[in-house]
């Protein structure tokens, strides 16, 4: 990696040994990275832009998370902004995030998403790639795309309240939908969802919303 190094946790546990079959396919590949604007010179350098299908590295990784995004509905063609997160999570993160950047990052930051400038850009950190499972990732690439979109948060990183309607709740609305709901994945992939939902639900709202998923 470009000046950083990672240990690689367990690819069954985290996911990536179910979705890594799946991403290895070119016309996926393709689109994937045609539709998230990644770039060669930011996924390049130890990232994995040369070994797509290597899922130990970056790339794979976020293309895994990519996948869950886009297929986990059962009838994932149905991405009409009137169907639940679950249908549309996947089209609203490819038209609002602007390009996906692979960057070391400083040990504790999973993402970041800068908006309003002259070149709008979402980096990805080693936390994201190695202490998140796929659909962890899937859920942080919602939060980042209503960042995106133009919606920060209003207290610190912590949005005020569930009312405030900010990329934590979007994450949890999609990180449930995925639990309850989801398709091709496991019942474990769908357990780490939900405990996810209820860690952002204690933590990342001044006023705690109150209810658990
Ligand atoms: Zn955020």
């Amino acid at each position: 990696m470009a000046s950083c190094t990672a240990t690689v946790p367990s690819l069954v546990a985290s996911g990536d040994q179910l979705y890594g079959q799946r991403i290895c396919n070119q016309p996926f590949v393709n689109w994937a990275w045609d539709v998230f604007d990644f770039d060669w010179g930011d996924w390049d350098h130890g990232f994995g832009a040369e070994d797509p299908c290597n899922i130990n590295l970056p790339l794979a990784r976020t293309l895994n998370a990519i996948y869950c995004l886009t297929y986990s509905a059962e009838d994932y063609r149905n991405e009409s902004y009137d169907a639940d997160i679950l249908h549309w999570g996947g089209r609203f993160a490819r038209s609002h995030i602007d390009e996906l950047d692979a960057r070391c990052g400083d040990g504790s930051k999973v993402a970041a998403t800068a908006w309003g400038v002259w070149d709008n850009y979402t980096d990805l950190y080693l936390v994201y790639f190695y202490q998140r499972s796929v659909p962890e990732r899937a859920g942080t690439l919602i939060h980042e795309s209503r960042h995106a979109d133009g919606k920060g948060h209003d207290k610190g990183n912590l949005d005020s309240s569930w009312e405030y309607n900010g990329a934590w709740r979007w994450q949890v609305c999609w990180l449930s939908w995925f639990a309850a709901t989801g398709v091709r994945t496991s019942a474990a992939m769908r357990t780490i969802a939900r405990q996810r939902a209820n860690t952002i639900l204690a933590t990342w709202f001044v006023k705690p919303p109150g209810f658990t998923v």
